[in-house]
């Protein structure tokens, strides 16, 4: 059992890997050599695992703030779901704001909300202060592909006016074809506060900030234990680093590397594939014809196409979720398709990229952010909208050890359930419901 159990988690991290290996981004610039791993003992004043955005996020918070910071790494700095992702900065949360009003009442969801609009100036603040160049863009459109969920659309961002002030330009019928040129849509909505960026780019930029701050970083240093306690003990296999607090950054493959590390978060997020499928270029002309602001883009249907064109004009497009742990059949012609259906302009173009990582959704799709123990935090359950929100969870934390632990406390007080099965490969039901949802998506 316990061996079948390990075996499983060995094929997850290899299939993860496996799936960042056609990566645009990743073939898109060179990477420096390798950190090198831990060898022997450290002691830290905060020890993070996990070095994707959320927890170089977190280191530079905590180097501003004097603390000495040593980050584990499994692999590459953001190898992770950080550094293959859809690069779309995004306002506002992956389950809207009804978990927030349900469980924190009107004022703190707004308090939650005006975060998430920080999140995006946050993104903004380090490319500038670090002079990071990650072809960033602005500008985010909404898109509906049937008269039901276009009322649904309309009514979202209606009530996100109303009660948040955050003002959408709103699209139907031809009109649509000015922001999104599909056959497919029938409503649209359109906003300038969400964007998008080279997420490698963008991570890599962290790293270097974080380095300037005097961060230690370690690549392919995979914490197999943590020992709890005053002082946490994080073990690798070349040494180990003691530190009074520790924040756990390690997305949904902390569990795979470590099960025993924070096995009562571990249930509350599940690994959910989703891939991204790169053109050859395409043309300044055409990807301006295709979306002329050279926004982001995403459907509000469950299982999402999410897309926008590169800064060399290539169709970045992504979708097609997976609930279990195996590469989808097909993946490149089941990607095309989607793709030549929102945009027949693009049949027949040749594919260069094509790549997947997971999200850690939470069962909710709000954020789970908290901790395990008093000194040991954790950050994790950004459901898909993790890239610009990532930063500010990393100062929240940042915040809290320094003793401001209000902002962090607002998302730490959201209520989340397990996922039914108990450990990584905890698909069945999911698979049921995904079923479920495809079906509502398609009628
Ligand atoms: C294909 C894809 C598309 C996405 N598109 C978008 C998008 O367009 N917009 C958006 O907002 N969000 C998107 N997301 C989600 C977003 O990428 C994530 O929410 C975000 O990157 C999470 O960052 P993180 O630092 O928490 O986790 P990660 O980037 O996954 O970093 C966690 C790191 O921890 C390391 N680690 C784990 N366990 C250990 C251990 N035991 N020891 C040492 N290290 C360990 C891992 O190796 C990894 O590098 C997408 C995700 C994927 C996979």
């Amino acid at each position: 059992m316990i061996a079948g159990a390990a075996s499983r988690r060995a094929a997850f991290l290899r299939r993860d890997a496996e799936l960042n290996s056609r990566s645009y981004y990743e073939s898109s610039l060179q990477r420096d050599a390798p950190l090198p791993p831990l060898q022997g003992a450290v002691r830290a004043d905060v020890l993070v695992v996990g070095a994707g955005f959320s927890g170089l996020s977190a280191a530079i918070e905590l180097a501003r703030r004097g603390y000495r910071v040593a980050v584990l790494e499994a692999g590459r700095v953001c190898g992770g779901a950080s550094g293959r992702n859809g690069g779309q900065t995004i306002a506002g949360f992956a389950g809207g704001q009804e978990t927030f009003e349900t469980q924190l009442g009107r004022a703190d969801a707004r308090i939650a909300w005006d975060m998430s609009l920080e999140a995006l100036d946050l993104v903004d603040a380090r490319i500038a202060e670090f002079g990071i160049e990650c072809d960033r863009r602005f500008g985010y459109v909404y898109v509906a592909d049937a008269p039901r969920k276009a009322r649904a659309l309309e009514a979202e961002f209606a009530q996100l006016e109303r009660d948040y002030g955050f003002a959408t330009t709103f699209a139907r019928g031809p009109e649509v074809r000015g922001l999104i040129d599909s056959p497919r849509y029938c409503a649209a909505a359109y906003e300038r506060r969400s964007g998008h960026l080279h997420p490698l780019k963008f991570g890599l930029g962290l790293l270097r900030a974080a380095r300037g701050l005097g961060v230690q970083i370690f690549e392919h240093s995979t914490v197999h234990s943590l020992s709890r306690g005053a002082e946490v003990v994080a073990r690798t296999d070349g040494g180990q680093v003691s530190a009074g607090f520790a924040v756990l950054a390690g997305n949904y493959s902390l569990e795979a590397h470590g099960p025993q590390l924070a096995p009562a978060i571990n249930r509350r997020i599940m690994p959910v594939g989703t891939y991204i499928l790169g053109t050859a270029p395409l043309g300044e002309a055409l990807c301006r014809q295709l979306i002329p602001s050279d926004a982001a883009a995403c459907d509000n249907n469950f299982v999402l196409d999410y897309y926008r064109c590169s800064a060399d004009h290539r169709m970045l497009f992504g979708g097609r979720v997976s609930y279990s742990q195996t590469t989808p059949p097909d993946l490149q012609g089941v990607m095309r398709k989607r793709m030549e259906r929102i945009f027949p302009q693009l049949r027949g173009t040749l594919v260069d990229f094509l790549w997947g990582g997971f999200v850690d959704i939470s069962m909710n799709r709000a954020p789970d952010f908290g901790r395990v123990d008093s000194n040991i935090y954790y950050l994790q359950g950004f459901s898909g909208h993790g890239v610009a929100l990532t930063g500010l969870a990393g100062q929240m934390v940042a915040q809290a050890i320094a003793g401001q632990a209000e902002r962090f406390d607002l998302f730490a007080r959201l209520q989340h359930r397990d996922f039914p099965g108990g450990s990584l490969l905890r698909t069945p039901s999911l698979v049921l419901g995904m079923a479920y949802y495809r079906l509502r998506d398609m009628l």
